[in-house]
């Protein structure tokens, strides 16, 4: 109930749902009362938590977003939602987004802009701004995000939240509307580390309904938490420590860098040198494979169909053109254009034959160091508006986040000081792939 006075309150402003499921959650608390009495409780029992809108959610509307889908209700849970709803969590809404998690403002959403709590003139980031925003603002205690180049970091970096990437298969994927299959991956939110990692544990595991998630144990992610970095090695790419970097984020990750020192880490710079080619091979990596995942909303099997009676043809292009917004449009043409006969080879194999590169980078640094210490992105929240029309701008804001994504392994950002302007700014720490336990230990001693 605090909840959704909370949201009453202040969502208005904030935008940070596009649906607030206000009878089904007080249902669902109704009965986490029942089982707490009962003392049969899980570990999220009773927790008010929210999840992106692009997590299928059965009864309850699923838009991504997107005009396209204004109407879409899936008829099952995605895992992730299957794994909450069993370790007792209260559901209390799907959270606003960039369509199709294209974006890192959350400002191409059909809901309109999500605001960042700590300034509402600018963007929360994206494209999971919502799930950013709504932890921030203290509307839900936890939400979920996908991440495909830094959509749950960057957002919780410029939200002053704690947000985690996991490796590439630690969390099912089964019911998440798909932007681009080999990147996206599902991840927590939350206010504090520890939260974090109880998110995570709740929604990681192998699932045989999505054949890319891994049969590898998850560990209990809360067990070692307090276990320090003592006698860690942390490596700092000196690729994502630029002249361009924003002073009041190089002052705040400096200081970072510094207490991890402290804390009796070994602090060593280390090289990954394809970081330059990786905001290119991702943009048309990414797009290739939206233009062919997106291809299934053609107004027959899924949500808004608009028809002039012109025929088939007709049928889908009108409702293409009315259900997808601007960006979306532009990634379809780019990525379709790269797929297509003739450019294939030049641009989206080139792109995959670069990708390996950029992972091996990461091979080869993981076998210096323990884990890495970066910015998360090269400036605290800009203002709504600012970067909208000049795509280019926005997608070259992704350069820190962006690396992890191609090489699969995971990633966290948590809050390490604010600009001068009182804005959040986050630190990054990139794991092994697996190692999610080892950054979250790294991110608690930290905080
Ligand atoms: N900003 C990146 C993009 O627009 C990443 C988005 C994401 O991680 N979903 O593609």
């Amino acid at each position: 109930r605090a909840c959704l006075a909370r949201i009453k309150a202040t969502d208005s402003q904030l935008n940070a749902f596009i649906t607030v499921c206000e009878e089904e959650a007080l249902a669902a608390a109704a009965i986490a009362d029942q089982q707490l009495a009962a003392g049969n409780a899980e570990l999220l029992t009773g927790i008010p938590v929210a999840v992106k809108d692009i997590f299928n959610t059965l009864d309850v509307r699923t838009t991504c977003g997107s005009k396209i889908l204004d109407n879409y209700v899936s008829p099952y849970d995605a895992t992730a939602i299957v794994k909450l709803r069993q370790q007792g969590a209260v559901i209390v809404g799907k959270l606003n987004m960039d369509e199709f998690a294209m974006g890192s403002s959350s400002e191409n959403s059909a809901a309109g802009a999500v605001r960042n709590p700590w300034d509402q003139e600018r963007v929360p980031g994206g494209s999971s701004g919502g799930s950013a925003a709504a932890v921030a603002a203290g509307q839900v205690v936890a939400t979920l995000g996908t991440d495909t180049g830094g959509s749950v970091r960057q957002p919780a970096s410029h939200c002053g939240v704690v947000g985690l990437k996991p490796t590439y298969g630690r969390v099912s994927r089964y019911g998440v509307i798909a932007f681009a299959s080999s990147l996206d991956q599902v991840g927590p939110v939350a206010g504090n580390v520890e939260d974090c990692a109880l998110m995570l544990g709740a929604v990681a595991g192998y699932d045989p309904a999505d054949s890319t998630s891994v049969d590898c144990p998850v560990p209990d992610y809360l067990e070692n938490l307090q276990e320090g970095v003592a006698g860690k090695k942390i490596g700092l790419p000196k690729e994502y420590f630029i002249d361009g970097l924003d002073a009041d984020i190089k002052q705040a990750v400096d200081a970072a860098i510094a207490t991890y020192r402290q804390l009796g880490a070994e602090i060593v710079e280390v090289t990954l040198p394809h970081t330059d080619y990786s905001v290119a091979c991702y943009y048309l990596i990414a797009m290739a494979e939206a233009s062919s995942n997106l291809a299934r909303y053609d107004g027959v099997r899924f949500g808004v169909r608009k028809d002039n009676g012109e025929g088939l043809i007709g049928m889908y292009q009108q409702t293409r053109s009315a259900g997808f917004g601007d960006e979306v449009k532009r990634r379809i043409m780019l990525g379709t254009y790269a797929l297509s006969s003739g450019y294939y080879d030049a641009y989206y194999l080139k792109a995959q034959k670069v990708r390996t590169l950029i992972r091996q980078d990461f091979q080869n640094v993981f076998e210096q160091v323990d884990f890495l210490l970066t910015p998360v992105a090269p400036t605290p929240a800009f203002k709504i508006g600012e970067k909208v029309d000049d795509p280019l701008q926005m997608y070259l804001s992704d350069i820190f986040t962006i690396p992890t994504n191609l090489a699969g392994t995971c990633g966290l950002s948590l809050p390490c000081g604010f600009s001068q302007e009182g804005l959040p700014i986050g630190l990054q720490l990139i794991g092994k792939p697996f190692a999610e336990a080892e950054i979250l230990q790294a991110a608690y001693a930290f905080e």
